[in-house]
This record gives C-alpha cells, sequence and structure tokens, in this order.
C-alpha cells in the first residue's frame, strides 16, 4: 500500500486525477532518452537477444517435429506484417484526423501455436528450462540434433519436472502447451478474468488449470507459493523474468528483416512509431527493447493500457514502478482486454525501460471493441479486444503537438512514417466468442 502522503500528491496532479477519474489519459515521457543514454539501465544487451536467437535456432528443428503448423517457416515461430490502409482511412474519419505516414499490423494474433504475442516469451522461456534440464542431465549436447527431444525417453525425463504460472489467458496458453508438449507437468493459475474457453483449451492439452476469484496479481502469487516448496517444480515469472523478455526482444531483429524485404526504410527521414499493448510489461517492454536494438533512435514505442488498468503509465509517470497499484487510487482493475487486467506493473521492466518508451496512453473498453469491430469491418481481420488497444496510437501521437516538436521531425519525415500497430491476440479466439465481440462493437 502507498504512503497516505504520497497517495494524496499523486490525486493532486491533473493527469493522475484524468486517470482516476478514467478518462482517456495519454503521456510522453519528456525524459525518454537516446538508446545510448538508455540501454545501461537495462543490463541486457544485444549480445543476450542474439543469445536468445540462436537458442531459438537450436530448437527450431524439435518444433517443426512437433508442430505441423511450423513447416512452412521450418521451426521458427514468427508473425507477418501487413498494411492496413483502409483501416487507415476509417480510423482518419473517427478520429477527425489525417495521420501522415502509413498504418501497418504486425499480425502476433496469428503466431503458430498459441496465437497471441505470448507465443514469443512464453514458448522461449520453456525451451530454456527445457534445455537447461536436459544439458544437465546429459540428454543432449548444444550441438546435437534437438529432434531427440520429441522421443518418449524425453518426455519421460521431462514428465518427473512441474512447471507453474500465474496468467490471465495467453502466458498460461503458450506455457502449457509447449510445456505438455514436452512432457512437463504444468500448472496453470488462473485470474478470474480468464476465458472459459482458454482453461477448456488447455485443460484438453492435459495442463492443470488452477482457477481463482481474484486478479493476476493473486493468480501469480499463489503460483508462485505453490511452486515454492517443490524442487521439482519451476516456477515462470511474469512480473520479472529476463528469459520471457529477451524471447520477446528477438522479434527486433526479425521485424528488421521483414522491413529490409519489403524495402522499407527506417532513418531519420522514414520514422518506425510502434503501439504495444501493455499489460505487466514484459511483452511490449521485451519486443521494445528489441526494436529499439534493431533501430536505434529511429524507432519510437508507445504503450497502450486500458483505462481499468494503466499500471505502466502509472508506475512510470510516479516513479514508483511496482510500488504502487491502480488499486491503491481506487481502481478497479476491470477490463475485457485479455492480457491487460493487470494492476501492478513488472518491478523490473519499468525501471529498465523507462526511458527507452517514448509514451503512454490509455483507452476504454468500449474503444477497443469499436475498433475490433472496424478493422473485422475494413481488413477481415479478427482480434481480441487487448489486441485493438494500439490502434488508435498513431492518432494520439499525431495530435501532441508538444510530442512532434520534441522530436521535430520534418514535413517529409512525418509523411514517411511507418506507424506499425502490433496485434497481440486473438487468432484463436472462438466463433460464438468473436460474434459477442463484433455485436459488443457494433453497438
Ligand atoms: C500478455 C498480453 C499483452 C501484454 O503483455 P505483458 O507482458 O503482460 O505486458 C498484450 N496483449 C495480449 C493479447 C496479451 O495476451
Amino acid at each position: 500500500m502507498v504512503d497516505i502522503h504520497i497517495k494524496t500528491l499523486i490525486e493532486r496532479d491533473p493527469l493522475m486525477a484524468s486517470l482516476v477519474a478514467l478518462r482517456d489519459v495519454t503521456w510522453f515521457n519528456p525524459e525518454s532518452t537516446t538508446l545510448a543514454e538508455g540501454l545501461p539501465y537495462v543490463g541486457l544487451g544485444h549480445a543476450d537477444v542474439q543469445a536468445a536467437d540462436a537458442r531459438l535456432r537450436r530448437f527450431a528443428p524439435y518444433l517443426r517435429e512437433v508442430f505441423p503448423a511450423l513447416a512452412a517457416s521450418e521451426g521458427i515461430i514468427e508473425s507477418d506484417m501487413v498494411d492496413i490502409a483502409a483501416m487507415q482511412t476509417a480510423l482518419d474519419a473517427r478520429y477527425g484526423k489525417v495521420l501522415p505516414g502509413k498504418l501497418w499490423l504486425k499480425k502476433d494474433s496469428h503466431l503458430p501455436i498459441s496465437r497471441s504475442i505470448k507465443a514469443r516469451g512464453g514458448i522461449y522461456e520453456v525451451l530454456v528450462h527445457a534445455e537447461q534440464l536436459a544439458l544437465q542431465a546429459g540428454l543432449i549436447a548444444p550441438t546435437d540434433d534437438y529432434r531427440q527431444l520429441a522421443s518418449e525417453a524425453a518426455r519421460h525425463f521431462f514428465s518427473q519436472y512441474r512447471i507453474a504460472v500465474g496468467s490471465t489467458g495467453n502466458l498460461g496458453m503458450s506455457i502449457g502447451i509447449m510445456g505438455a508438449t514436452l512432457g512437463f507437468n504444468v500448472s496453470v493459475h488462473m485470474s478470474a478474468d480468464a476465458r472459459q474457453w482458454k482453461k477448456d483449451r488447455l485443460r484438453a492439452h492435459g495442463v492443470d488449470v488452477v482457477e481463482y476469484q481474484q486478479d493476476y496479481g493473486v493468480a501469480v502469487a499463489q503460483g508462485r507459493k505453490a511452486a515454492q516448496d517443490d524442487p521439482y517444480c519451476f516456477f515462470i515469472d511474469d512480473e520479472n523474468s529476463h528469459s520471457l523478455f529477451l524471447g520477446y526482444a528477438v522479434a527486433g531483429d526479425r521485424l528488421k528483416a521483414q522491413f529490409a524485404e519489403r524495402g522499407m526504410v527506417v532513418d531519420a527521414d522514414h520514422p518506425l512509431f510502434v503501439y504495444l499493448p501493455c499489460g505487466v510489461g514484459g511483452g511490449p517492454g521485451g519486443v521494445a527493447f528489441g526494436l529499439k536494438l534493431a533501430f536505434g533512435d529511429h524507432v519510437h514505442c508507445i504503450f497502450a493500457e486500458p483505462t481499468h488498468s494503466p499500471c505502466m503509465l502509472l508506475g512510470v509517470y510516479t516513479g514508483l514502478h511496482d510500488g504502487i497499484a491502480v488499486q491503491d487510487l481506487g481502481i478497479d482493475n476491470l477490463t475485457a482486454a485479455d492480457g491487460l487486467a493487470v494492476g501492478r506493473p513488472s518491478g523490473f521492466v519499468g525501471r529498465a525501460m523507462a526511458r527507452l518508451i517514448d509514451g503512454y496512453y490509455t483507452l476504454s473498453d468500449d474503444e477497443m471493441y469499436r475498433l475490433l469491430a472496424m478493422l473485422a469491418h475494413t481488413e477481415t481481420l479478427c482480434l481480441e479486444p487487448s489486441a485493438l488497444a494500439g490502434m488508435a496510437g498513431p492518432w494520439r501521437v499525431a495530435g501532441n503537438a508538444e510530442y512532434l516538436s520534441r522530436l521535430s521531425l520534418s514535413a517529409s519525415a512525418m509523411q514517411q512514417t511507418t506507424h506499425l500497430v502490433w496485434a497481440t491476440g486473438g487468432g484463436m479466439v472462438p466463433d460464438a466468442e468473436m460474434q459477442k465481440y463484433l455485436a459488443q462493437g457494433a453497438k
């Protein structure tokens, strides 16, 4: 709980008052700085991200073997990016402003295996753990063909071990499917807001789903506790994990290659803005880190949160990070946006990345639903509500004269800007559920 005097000071701040009143808030951090100045605070570097990429390549033959959906990509889990010009035109009309530059969508919503951004960090962390156990036991050597890990003997070996994780749904899905495929016993501690169909799907994979009536923070704490007394149980700590973070960060160089394939340039005259939905912060923080390493100071990362769960904005703005939760200000952390219903930010990500994130904004659930319906209509692309959080971002940037003057982009650079909205989930939503989302958005 935050000190009562500090709480009063926070509530007197006009921007914080808007946050408490659940109004849309946009804040560009005046302390955001260059990669050179911000990097030392992260404590990780390009070599760490490259090591993560190398590990994913070692596992690629195995992943291809056990997931037929990865045949085309040779075992690499990556998403496409698409231009969404029709959506851009529709949003120009909705927000009453013509956006300079071009709108693109990064379809992590359609990542193979678990259809959300968690297929990056979540799966990667399970692989880190599996590799460590298998190397220690002499089951494999780093130069071996990892397809051996698909054998009955390897699955039997992993079945001695447990993995536990707390989740609002998508992280549990990624870790559950990957862990169970390797042979681990996986327990997913699910918060009250987790969707029934996600729990059902996990149970069908043989995963032990433990349900709570409270939010994500409680589910994580219970998962951590359950793992504490069991030396055979590995707890995946979404609030503090460097492995998860690095799994996400691999996206940076991959995106750079996708830009190069399309002949798209990122430099001072062609800036890149990326809009990332934020929950606890690991996913967007890790991706932003990878993007900064790949594109340097020409990429600008902006985080999007629900008006009812603005934990990262609150943590960075106050400088209290995981020392404050939205509930401390009376904000309820109730949102339909899966993955974003987080009241307290990661203690690691905010401190590490605050200087490298340009800004933060909030939007209502209603707006996410409306954007969901608009994207389905204009581009025939169906996502879950949280994945739309980034879609309002380009117009928040374009409408903020103070931030734009701080960046001092030329008129031609503005016109040559790429706005990339990170669509973080939704490719696995059952049809009946999607129809409900669409009906909600049409209201
Ligand atoms: C988890 C998730 C996020 C945010 O990731 P964090 O690491 O929690 O910040 C965004 N969108 C979706 C769909 C998610 O599942």
